[in-house]
């Protein structure tokens, strides 16, 4: 009985690793997901300032050409000085120019100042794409750092099942059916420990006769609180 206690507790053991593994593997495309969004997050940032940028350029370039055009206006307008025939006509034609030249005085101002932000934004921007660089790279380690857990433990559960196959071929089959049986019904634990005259499975104290028995892993007894198997695991339960 012992050996067969022996290799149920190390299935069991194997058994709780193996769903350690399955919980992270569930856990994986959430934190696969999670890193998407922020590296969406970073980019968007990015486009967005860069869409700014744009549209003030533009907005430059708009003004610009309605100085030039003004430009021209003024010299067509000086052209037209020399065919004046009369003072008052070129005291008008004076006020003319003199009116177009203010507007385009304030034209130019206001393109400066679009330059101005320009320029801010600009260094903003090459900024910003530094920090979201260093973001996507820390992201990309993190990424990395996961898909290496990802195939340590596709490993590590392709090892555990193959030991626990060969266990398997050496249990008595009805302790293995008893040990599923329970393991359905107890939170997939079947066979628990005993520390303290405890029960580790429900924490409940069991008889100190009982206690003595268990220690010598010889005959299979069963928790009479949660029934599961109970097993001596040594001095390393004795913290
Ligand atoms: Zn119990």
């Amino acid at each position: 009985m012992r050996k067969q206690l022996e290799l149920l507790w190390e299935i069991q053991n194997i058994d709780l690793e193996l769903k350690g593994i399955r919980e992270e593997r569930d856990r994986y495309p959430q934190e696969i997901k999670k890193l998407d969004e922020k590296q969406k997050i970073e980019k968007e940032k990015i486009q967005k300032e860069k869409e700014k940028i744009e549209s003030l350029e533009k907005t430059r370039r708009q003004k610009e050409g309605h100085l030039n055009l003004e430009q021209e206006k003024i010299k067509r307008t000086e052209g037209r000085m020399f065919e004046v025939k009369t003072n008052k006509e070129y005291k008008a034609l004076l006020s003319e120019i003199d009116a177009i030249k203010e507007a385009n005085s304030r034209m130019e101002e206001e393109v400066l100042q679009v330059l101005d932000e320009i320029d801010e934004l600009k260094k903003d921007l090459s900024k910003r794409e530094k920090e979201a660089g260093v973001s996507v790279e820390k992201i990309e380690t993190e990424r990395k750092k996961l898909q290496e857990k990802m195939a340590h433990d596709d490993q590590a559960w392709n090892e555990q099942m193959e030991r626990r196959e060969v266990l398997i071929q050496q249990i008595d089959p009805k302790l293995f059916k008893l040990y599923n049986t329970l393991r359905e019904k107890r939170q997939e634990m079947g066979v628990v420990s005993v520390k303290n005259e405890t029960c580790q499975g429900c924490f409940v104290n069991i008889p100190p006769q009982m206690f003595i028995e268990v220690q010598k892993n010889n005959t299979l007894i069963r928790c009479p609180n949660c029934n599961r198997i109970l097993y001596w695991d040594g001095d390393r339960n004795i913290k």
